[in-house]
């Protein structure tokens, strides 16, 4: 078995891209995919196209999965589990942090570590190491693999608990998500009024690039528990969100995003945060759970 090699499992945009990465750096790359033709490109180049997925956990040690999630990974791994033991399964695939502990768990009966990692950039960013992985579990087994992941991107180890990797990247895409939403729907009022996208770039860019100022004001002030009403008021921004809805509606756009943000707004001034922050809505959603 080589030191240079690693089998990965899962050849999606992301599994594929990597699998050339490794190529790329001189890797021995063991591949297999439900699909077996997705791995075509990557036999061409010279990877080794597995019989099954049993064979391709057989072949080495540091195992790599890119699967859509934990559902698609025990469908791979229950067809592998005679080769399991003594494998270092790195878990590529988005799930919940708590999926990831039983994952870990669920390898760990059949001999096999488990290393949950969280990539953070699309297809485009592999190879890059500007780029960063979240990684996860037991530090030494980790250590001993860390050049090897960094071929995929830099790795950011958060720890042992094998949901840490899968809880930061969640709050990444927490993030993500909304505020990408956030930009559709502000583009589907522009819309509405015949403005388009490129038109609203500079405007939606500039608003999207004075967020970390905010975040970088806020952080201490949330840390300490402090909400105070200085420089934003919750009753401002109820206000705020409410013309945000009304803009909305009469541009004849669906309000169910914006409509969901003024119903937290409102709950903080049930709660008797009218005159503190906004970012007091950390405690209502910490006391709200449903
Ligand atoms: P895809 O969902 O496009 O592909 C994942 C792979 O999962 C495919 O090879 C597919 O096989 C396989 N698969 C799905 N279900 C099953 C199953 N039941 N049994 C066997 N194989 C199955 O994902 P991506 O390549 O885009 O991403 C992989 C992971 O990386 C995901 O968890 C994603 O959330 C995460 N990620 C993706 C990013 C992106 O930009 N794409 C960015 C960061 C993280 P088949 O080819 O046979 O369908």
């Amino acid at each position: 078995m080589s030191a240079q090699a690693v089998t990965i499992i899962g050849l999606g945009p992301m599994g594929r891209t990597m699998a050339n990465v490794y190529l790329d750096r001189g890797y021995q790359v063991t591949v297999w995919n439900r699909t077996a033709s997705r791995a075509d490109e990557l036999v061409a180049r010279g990877a080794v196209l597995a019989a099954s997925a049993e064979a391709a956990v057989a072949a080495n040690e540091l195992v790599i999965l890119s699967l859509t999630d934990y559902d698609a990974v025990y469908a791979v791994l229950e067809q592998a589990e005679a080769a399991l033991a003594g494998r270092v399964v790195v878990n590529l695939s988005s799930d919940t942090p708590e999926r990831a502990r039983q994952a870990a768990g669920w390898l760990a009966e059949r001999g096999a570590q488990h290393l949950t990692g969280g990539v953070q950039v699309p297809p485009s960013g592999l190879g890059n190491p500007e780029s960063e992985t979240f990684y996860s579990g037991p530090k030494d087994v980790f250590e001993a693999h860390r050049e090897a992941l960094e071929v995929i991107t830099s790795a950011d180890y958060r720890g042992e608990d094998p949901g840490l990797a899968a809880l930061f990247y969640q709050l990444q895409m927490d993030m993500f998500w909304t505020s990408m939403l956030s930009w559709l729907h502000a583009l589907a009022v522009a819309d509405a009024h015949g403005i388009s996208a490129e038109e609203l770039l500079p405007y939606a860019s500039r608003t999207m690039a004075s967020l970390p100022g905010f975040l970088g004001f806020y952080t201490p002030r949330i840390d300490a528990g402090e909400h105070a009403g200085d420089v934003d008021r919750l009753a401002m921004g109820v206000a705020s969100v409410d013309h945000i809805v009304h803009t909305t509606r009469d541009a004849g756009v669906d309000a169910t995003f914006p409509g969901a943000v003024l119903d937290v707004f409102q709950r903080g001034l049930t709660d008797g945060y009218g005159a503190d922050s906004f970012t007091s809505l950390t405690k209502v959603f910490r006391k709200n759970a449903r």
